[in-house]
């Protein structure tokens, strides 16, 4: 039976170890402050942001929901994201995506500086990641890093695929994985022959956003998948055909009006020896190294450290 690998324990742990760093801060100088940017009432953006708010309450940093409405224009964001930069209690910026499509999505990025990007997104960190240098990394890759460490899976050495080259997830993974001795071969929408490529791999990452594409035929005997993908779908007949006629989920389905499904089938992880469910695997993992983030960022701000 391959491994089930459990996030929400390994999210536990993570910000358990949190918390004294965060008690240390709040005694030497004051808790860490991070800022989150919602413009607009996007259903799912609310959902995202009121999680790390909960977050952050339960750990002890300071957190402050701004909301401006989706009439916002690039230069009122731009001036309220400079005002940020300006706050010294607040450690990490964090602009909810998707934003409305009157705001350059880019120049708000660019705008946050470099050591309050909590997202890792910024150009500047993005080569510090390239350069194995330190700086916050982008959350969800560096959550399943974090993952594979501490469910004492080796990398070093190994063949990682990466399906999906998206710069939130997929070549951040491809540069950790990298950093960490991985042999890494990053799949996208135009690679050919994708099942043959993926069943080389000793560690499979699929964030791609196709519901269960990836099943038995991609995966190598004894691999390590981790699914990033999460699908919501709603359409019974989709529905069906993934769930292959297992009786509980499909009541779930009935019951919930959707299936929330990875990018890996969820009944045919083939030989795999361990896989990250969808819920409960990735997921849970991006939150807690949001958190990692702040710290580290807040760290750097009242303590001095650069690690
Ligand atoms: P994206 O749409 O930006 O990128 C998808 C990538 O997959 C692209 O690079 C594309 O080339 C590749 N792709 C798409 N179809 C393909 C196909 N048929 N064959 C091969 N490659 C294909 O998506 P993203 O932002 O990287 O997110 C990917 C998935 O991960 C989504 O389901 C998203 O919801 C999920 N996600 C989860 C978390 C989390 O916290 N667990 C965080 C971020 C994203």
């Amino acid at each position: 039976m391959p491994q089930i690998l459990d996030g929400k324990k390994v999210r536990d742990s993570i910000l358990a170890e949190m918390k004294p760093r965060v008690e240390r801060l709040a005694e030497a100088a004051r808790p860490p402050g991070l800022a989150v940017v919602l413009v607009g009432h996007d259903p799912g953006s609310e959902i995202y942001v009121r999680n790390k708010v909960k977050a952050c309450q339960e750990l002890g940093i300071y957190s402050e929901k701004i909301t401006p409405p989706d009439t916002i224009t690039t230069d009122e964001l731009l001036a309220l994201i400079a005002a940020l930069n300006a706050r010294p209690e607040i450690d990490g910026i964090l602009v909810q995506m998707p934003l409305p499509k009157q705001v350059d999505a880019h120049r708000v990025l660019l705008a946050i500086a470099p050591d309050k990007d909590v997202d890792g997104f910024h150009p500047f960190n993005v080569g510090n990641l390239v350069a194995n240098a330190p700086g916050p990394r982008p959350c969800t890759p560096a959550g399943i890093v974090e993952m594979l460490r501490r469910s004492e899976i080796k990398v070093a050495g190994k063949k990682a695929v990466i399906i999906g080259r998206s710069d939130i997830v997929g070549k951040p993974m491809a540069l950790l994985l990298l950093h960490q001795n991985a042999t890494v071969t990053i799949c996208h929408s135009k690679t050919a022959n994708l099942a043959d490529e993926c069943r080389r791999a000793d560690i499979l990452v699929a964030a791609m956003g196709r519901p269960a594409f990836v099943t038995a035929e991609f995966i190598g005997e004894g691999a390590v998948v981790i699914d990033v993908g999460i699908n919501r779908v709603t359409d019974p007949e989709q529905a069906a055909r993934i769930l292959r006629g297992d009786s509980t989920r499909t009541g779930d389905f009935h019951r919930k009006g959707n299936l929330l499904v990875g990018d890996v089938h969820p009944l045919d992880t083939g030989n795999s020896s361990a896989f990250t469910p969808v819920p409960g695997g990735v997921g849970p993992l991006t939150i807690a190294m949001l958190m990692v983030n702040a710290v580290e960022l807040a760290e750097r701000h009242i303590l001095g450290r650069t690690g």
